[in-house]
């Protein structure tokens, strides 16, 4: 991903690709002082564009690092990036951390939050398991409490044990795995969160200790429009056998169904297929 044609937005102007380097002090690398977005644009629109640049700022507050820039001029810095790289059908990866500056100790106030956005193209996340129902694994690793490390918030340091988790997943033939949160509860994916039906109504986490994600809130709103009846509960592990049908949404994994997590097995059923549709329509309307 490095050495390429392109150019990324850093701290307000585009530099070329291979340019877009941070310094080896920048004290995110050190102490996770890191927070991303990670978006799709369909056919030269981000879709909810507004709401991921809203959330990063909101995941900056939430680490006490806040961003200097708006949501609006975040907005404008991603139509950069895919204009100067003409893309319209891309991912979108905004992030925002603290530099090298000061300070190299914990304490970082002094230390610059600087900001980039980058986009290429990426296709399906889940690859040819997409519409054929992804094989999950479940993590020996749990999604930690929010009294532990601020989980609303899209920050790197929540994802250390999802590349753990998921290397482990792919290791065993798995496309991903799923984590139960710390009390135990099935929480989400390592990029995705998810949902379950069970005789014709659906069931997903409640996001108190997951990521509430946008694409999350978009399936959940166009179920309901479609009169389908929708829990937002606490799963425990053992309900996995009751449920029919599985799939994973997330900005990358759009709607991927999901055919098996660890030894359950679900159909890629009527539900799944046709919110995997809807999806698809609505990102491009
Ligand atoms: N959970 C995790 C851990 C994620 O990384 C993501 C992807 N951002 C999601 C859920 C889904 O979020 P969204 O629908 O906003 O992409």
């Amino acid at each position: 991903y490095d050495d390429r044609d392109g150019f990324i937005w850093m701290d307000g102007k585009l530099v070329p690709w291979r340019d877009a380097n941070v310094h080896i002090l920048s004290h995110a690398m050190h102490y996770a002082s890191s927070v991303f977005e990670g978006e799709r644009c369909y056919d030269g629109k981000i879709f909810k564009g507004h709401e991921h640049s809203e959330r990063l700022l909101e995941s900056g507050r939430l680490l006490d690092m806040p961003i200097p820039y708006t949501a609006d001029q975040i907005d404008a810095a991603k139509a950069e990036v895919l204009a100067a790289n003409k893309l319209s059908n891309a991912y979108v990866r905004a992030v925002a951390w603290r530099g090298a500056g000061e300070d190299m100790g914990v304490a970082a106030r002094r230390n610059p939050v600087r900001l980039a956005v980058a986009a290429w193209e990426w296709g399906a996340y889940y690859g040819d398991a997409k519409m054929q129902g992804a094989k999950l694994d479940i993590a020996k690793w749990r999604r930690p409490s929010p009294d532990t490390i601020p989980t609303a918030a899209k920050a790197a340091g929540l994802y250390m044990i999802c590349t753990m988790s998921k290397h482990a997943a792919e290791e065993k033939g798995c496309s991903d795995a799923l984590f139960y949160d710390y009390r135990g509860y099935v929480a989400e994916a390592t990029g995705a969160n998810v949902f379950f039906v069970k005789d014709g109504e659906v069931h997903t986490p409640i996001p108190d200790a997951i990521l509430n994600g946008i694409t999350r809130q978009t399936v959940i709103a166009m179920l309901r429009d479609k009169g389908l009846v929708v829990h937002e509960r606490h799963i425990l592990p053992e309900e996995l056998d009751s449920f029919s049908e599985c799939w994973l949404t997330g900005t990358a994994a759009e709607v991927t169904p999901v055919g098996q997590i660890g030894d359950y097995h679900f159909q890629v059923g009527a539900i799944t297929r046709d919110v995997a549709e809807s999806y698809e329509a609505l990102v491009r309307a």
